[in-house]
């Protein structure tokens, strides 16, 4: 079992890898930022929106204009706060324009947040929204409208999960109904929190790879220099 301590330490890690990924060559050439996620690396619950939008873009944080305040007012009336749980998206970079995700886009960011899930090791995971939803439940035909407010035990690679899927923040921002569905829903946070931890699939063996000489030299090179803090927003 990690403690909170060497999670926080191997999600830098990640972090700092993260910073560098050109895999969608156009979202990496348009971002100014690669928005990891942010909060606690050690909490139980984690929810998992669908891209940056403008601000996050700036900021390097998730969340963080109107739909992001909505969120930490739902938080707060379960009382719960962002230093309690962890939040990231379905894609690290913003889209231009805002435009919707790309599938090959999912793919392609789909193992940094694996990674993710498999160092903070959360419980509970809510998706916001139908991309999140879609991705995590591998079922594209079926969405927010008709799972939302429903839990069910999912394995998510490498973890098995209470997912949580509910409707995406922004949904609500201009429509009060939405709003109360968005509450009644938040409302059963705590309780599925309160469960019994889940059974966990056995770790997969590590492929040993052998390297080649010339790599082993490489891999002596001393690794560059790494900031001394990270923008990572709590962790
Ligand atoms: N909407 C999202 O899905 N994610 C963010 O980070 C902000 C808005």
């Amino acid at each position: 079992m990690a403690t909170a301590e060497t999670r926080r330490e191997e999600l830098k890690a990640v972090w700092q890898q993260a910073q560098a990924c050109t895999k969608c060559p156009q979202l990496a050439a348009t971002r100014n930022t690669v928005v990891f996620g942010a909060g606690n690396a050690d909490a139980d619950l984690m929810f998992i929106g669908e891209a940056p939008g403008a601000n996050e873009d700036k900021q390097g944080l998730p969340f963080v204009g109107q739909a992001g305040r909505l969120l930490d007012r739902l938080l707060d009336e379960i009382g719960l706060a962002r230093a309690d749980v962890f939040i990231a998206n379905t894609l690290m970079c913003r889209p231009p324009g805002n435009r919707d995700p790309l599938p090959g886009e999912i793919d392609a960011c789909q193992d940094w947040l694996f990674k993710k899930l498999e160092l903070i090791e959360p419980r509970v995971v809510c998706t916001l929204g139908n991309f999140s939803t879609k991705l995590l439940r591998a079922d594209p035909a079926t969405g927010i409208t008709r799972l939302h407010g429903n839990e069910e035990i999912r394995r998510i690679g490498p973890r098995t999960v209470r997912l949580y899927p509910l409707f995406h923040p922004a949904a609500a921002l201009y429509t009060p109904s939405m709003l109360e569905v968005l509450r009644t829903d938040f409302a059963r946070i705590p309780e599925l929190l309160a469960l019994p931890a889940l059974d966990q699939p056995e770790p997969e063996e590590p492929e040993l790879i052998v390297p080649e000489p010339e790599v082993v030299a490489e891999l002596a090179e001393p690794p560059p220099s790494q900031p001394e803090s990270s923008q990572l927003g709590l962790f």
